[in-house]
Order: C-alpha cells, then sequence, then structure tokens
C-alpha cells in the first residue's frame, strides 16, 4: 500500500538546520549513549533500553555482562536469574524473555551465538535477518547497523520521533509503526551525517526536548521549531516566545550562513 509522505515539504532543510544547531550545542558525545562495537551484544543492549533511561539501561547492561559475559552462559541461565539481575531498569521479566528467545533464534539461524555473519551482508539483507529476531524492530535493526556493522543508518526511536514531529519535520498524521516512516526520515538525511544526528538527536531528547515540559525556552533549534503539539506554544505567547515567525526566521538566517 502506498501512504502519503511523512515528511513536510521544507524537511530536508530542516533536518540540516538541525543536524548543524545541534551539533554544535551537544558535539555528538556518542560514548554517553553506550552502545556496543559487537552486534550480538548491541542487540542484547538495545532491548535492556526499553522504557528506561541511558544511565539506568547503562547500569543493567555492565551487571548483566559482569554475570553471564559469554553468551552461551546467558543462553542457559533460568529466565528468573536473568529477571533479577535486570530489574533495575524495569520490565525485568519481559526483557529476560525476549533476551532468551533472541539467543535462541540466533543460534539456529546462525549456528552460533554470534551475529559477525551480518559482517557480509548487504545493508537490506542484514536488515532483514535482524527484524526478525526477538525484540528488534526497524529501529534497534538501524541500531546494530550504525553502530555495530558501521554502516550509514539513522535509527528512529520513539524520543526522535517526537522530536521531528514538534519541529515539523513530519506531517502530523505521521504514523510511527510504520516502515514508510523510517525509511523516508533516513533518506532525507545524507549518508555521512546521519551517526551524528542520531546520537545529537537522543541527547536533545534526553537532555532538552523531554516528553513533558519540554525546555523550550533554553533550546538550541527554537528558532527553527515549530512546537507542533506543545502544551503552551499555542494560543498564547509562551515564556520563551515571539516564535511565532521565529521558524521563519531562523531558516533565513541558516541560509546565510
Ligand atoms: S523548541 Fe521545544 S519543542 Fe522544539 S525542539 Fe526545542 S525543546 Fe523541543
Amino acid at each position: 500500500m502506498k501512504y502519503p509522505s511523512p515528511l513536510r515539504r521544507d524537511a530536508r532543510t530542516l533536518l540540516e538546520q538541525l543536524d548543524r544547531r545541534l551539533d554544535r550545542a551537544y558535539g555528538s558525545p556518542e560514548s554517553e549513549l553506550g552502545n556496543k562495537d559487537d552486534p550480538l551484544d548491541e542487540a542484547i543492549y538495545i532491548i535492556l533500553t526499553f522504557q528506561t533511561d541511558l544511565a539506568r539501561a547503562g547500569s543493567v547492561w555492565t551487571r548483566l555482562h559482569a554475570m553471564y559475559p559469554l553468551p552461551a552462559a546467558l543462553d542457559g541461565a533460568p529466565v528468573a536469574k536473568v529477571a533479577a539481575v535486570l530489574r533495575e531498569g524495569g520490565l525485568h521479566w519481559q526483557k529476560a524473555r525476549i533476551i532468551k528467545r533472541l539467543l535462541a533464534r540466533v543460534r539456529e539461524t546462525t549456528g552460533h551465538l554470534s551475529l559477525d555473519v551480518l559482517r557480509e551482508m548487504t545493508d537490506d539483507a542484514a536488515e532483514r535477518v535482524l527484524t526478525q529476531l526477538p525484540g528488534l524492530s526497524w529501529k534497534g535493526a538501524r541500531c546494530v547497523l550504525l553502530y555495530s556493522l558501521g554502516r550509514n543508518a539513522l535509527p528512529i526511536d520513539g524520543n526522535t520521533f517526537r522530536i521531528l514531529k514538534r519541529v515539523g519535520v513530519l506531517n502530523r498524521g505521521a504514523v510511527y509503526r510504520r516502515r514508510a516512516t523510517h525509511d523516508a526520515i533516513q533518506d532525507a538525511v545524507p549518508a555521512a551525517r546521519r551517526r551524528r544526528l542520531h546520537v545529537n538527536l537522543v541527547v536533545h531528547g534526553q537532555r532538552t526536548c523531554l516528553p513533558v515540559e519540554p525546555k523550550c525556552f533554553e533550546c538550541p533549534v527554537r528558532e527553527v521549531c515549530s512546537m507542533t503539539g506543545v502544551r503552551g506554544a499555542r494560543g498564547r505567547t509562551p515564556r520563551w516566545a515571539g516564535l511565532t515567525s521565529a521558524r521563519t526566521r531562523g531558516l533565513q538566517n541558516e541560509g546565510a550562513k
């Protein structure tokens, strides 16, 4: 089925502005995200990041890795013991079961407890394998492609989707659970810029463009943001504003740089 484009008409220009402004503000601090070089480690880490913050996910990963340094040990461990190690990150029973199913599927599919076979595959083929594994969506698959396999993927998580809607890159009707949305955003960003934009958007969602009460008054992209759906940004002048025409002004200023 063909869906209408999820992108607004000026999405590419806006993504370029976001990339530049966010990078000036945050400098792509990739080590804060805790992603892993090994593709199987990264797949497990992605599951640990569900519904929790990066600090907790990182702490749970450290504990899990200390308890089960090798995938074979984790594969052989009882679900209850794994769940107990994951407790701090929440949804621990659910995550433990998904991780166990993931390991079993990797073992059955590749004959090993490893995803190194992906290193020889094209991006599309590797993504197909990854999205068939328990616990990995397009976002999770593209994190493995980006961080462990060094491919030019742009993962879109829930926070990034929210930011892009607020800023005005995405149409109001854009749907997260649709592959076309993920593809359209990725295709609109030049391959060489995807990694740093992804890192900076994740950091922006954790530090500034929070799910509730985003810190628009100190936001590095406020001049180009339409604040779609942000409470207080419509119907009355927000305290950080003068912003009704700021997006236009910001785009004009950027064009001159
Ligand atoms: S101005 Fe507000 S809504 Fe827009 S990106 Fe910044 S924090 Fe988010």
